[in-house]
């Protein structure tokens, strides 16, 4: 039982928001996140030329390589870089690199589910050694820490369970032979990154990308590509094919994938990146990202009974903004009584288990909502203030 006061819950749940408040667009969530209207006008356009046709044929092969070409062109690849992708998302990723990319052994930050579950796999990889772990309480950042004995680096860029975002950078004194894995699941084509300080960068489309899951993207270097290689030549290795990268890296330089892809999935994509690129690129939405989870992180300074989680300002995510509810007020009471207004998706990580709200500010979500959000929070904070 939380310590919420019963009659502050009750008038919670016996609450109407006045419909003039609300956001004109109540899709807050973390992932998969909300799409926009012209995507999915896009995605009717093309549902007879390009939806239900061969993903062998150019339609298709020319829609992979718009989506390869406009990340290349947002992420302004280094010489020798390519954008790879395959099927599973960031989770089927996370097994490519524990085939073709960790050679004998890793180290990974853990400070949240995500990161937790790539640490995992490495730990369960027979082939692997017992991978170095740096954790941090959740809403805390670690330090990765030069290390002779791993022959990869992986953290993620934001971690979506805690909304903690890492800077990405090469640890100090690590070397050549030492690839840096970046897990931008929820950050990737929303802040602002020097890719020259990677060598995978992976995400997925359903969450900053505002398309729809069951993709990876991998931006990888040259270093990543031959270490990929050399594994994939190893006979001593055994890598099932679908979690193969080299077979990811040369389809993809085919524009196809191994097995048959979504294609809406692609479609929805390939808008986006468009769209993000025609606003103004990485550095406007790294901008409007900022804008809007400030806006979050101020009104939680005004507010008496929110306090964010991320005690560090500099390690706050600034598209997954993560605020505790005082204990007095029952967090769910809010987020049900939103869900029922439309507003949804803000409930905290199922497994962080906090009194919490957690709202995503990706780059398709606007300005406007996020100040109408913050007026409908104001108004059942104040509204049942006395309850
Ligand atoms: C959502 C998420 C994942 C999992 O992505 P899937 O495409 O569902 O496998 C992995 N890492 C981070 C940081 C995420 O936010």
């Amino acid at each position: 039982m939380t310590a919420a006061s019963t009659a502050r819950t009750d008038a919670l749940r016996a609450l109407t928001i006045p419909r003039h408040l609300l956001p004109a667009d109540g899709r807050f969530g973390s992932g998969p996140s909300r799409i926009r209207a012209e995507q999915m006008e896009s995605l009717r356009s093309v549902s007879a030329t390009v939806l239900g046709t061969s993903h062998r044929q150019a339609p298709v092969k020319d829609l992979v390589a718009r989506v390869r070409s406009g990340l290349s062109e947002l992420f302004a690849l280094p010489e020798g870089y390519e954008v790879v992708l395959g099927n599973g998302g960031s989770t089927a990723f996370w097994d490519v690199a524990v085939f073709g990319l960790i050679e004998k052994r890793s180290q990974h930050l853990v400070l949240g589910e995500f990161s937790q579950k790539f640490a995992s796999e490495s730990a369960g990889a027979p082939h692997l050694a017992e991978p170095e772990v740096l954790r941090a309480n959740p809403g805390e950042v670690p330090q990765a820490v030069a290390s002779a004995e791993v022959d990869a680096y992986a953290w993620p860029h934001n971690e979506t369970s805690t909304g903690v975002m890492i800077p990405v950078a090469r640890p100090d004194g690590a070397g050549d032979g030492q690839l840096v894995l970046v897990d931008a699941t929820s950050v990737a084509g929303a802040a602002s990154v020097d890719i020259t300080q990677t060598d995978a960068y992976y995400f997925a489309p359903q969450k900053a990308f505002a398309s729809d899951g069951g993709l990876w993207l991998s931006v990888l270097s040259p270093a990543a590509i031959e270490r990929a290689e050399r594994l994939g030549q190893d006979s001593s290795r055994w890598i099932p094919s679908f979690l193969s990268l080299t077979s990811a890296i040369d389809n993809s330089r085919k524009d196809q994938t191994l097995n048959t892809p979504a294609v809406a999935t692609l479609v929805l994509l390939a808008e986006q990146i468009d769209w993000i690129l025609a606003q103004g690129g990485l550095a406007w939405a790294d901008e409007r990202t900022r804008t809007t989870s400030g806006m979050l992180q101020s009104w939680a300074e005004r507010r008496e009974e929110i306090t964010p989680f991320v005690a560090d300002p500099a390690a706050r995510s600034q598209v997954v903004t993560t605020l505790d509810v005082d204990e007095s007020i029952d967090a769910t009471a809010i987020t049900s009584l939103l869900r029922a207004h439309g507003v949804v998706d803000i409930e905290p990580y199922r497994k962080l288990g906090r009194n919490q709200l957690r709202i995503a500010t990706f780059p398709a979500v606007d300005v406007e909502d996020v100040a109408s959000l913050i007026e409908v929070l104001d108004h059942v904070l104040d509204s049942t203030a006395d309850a």
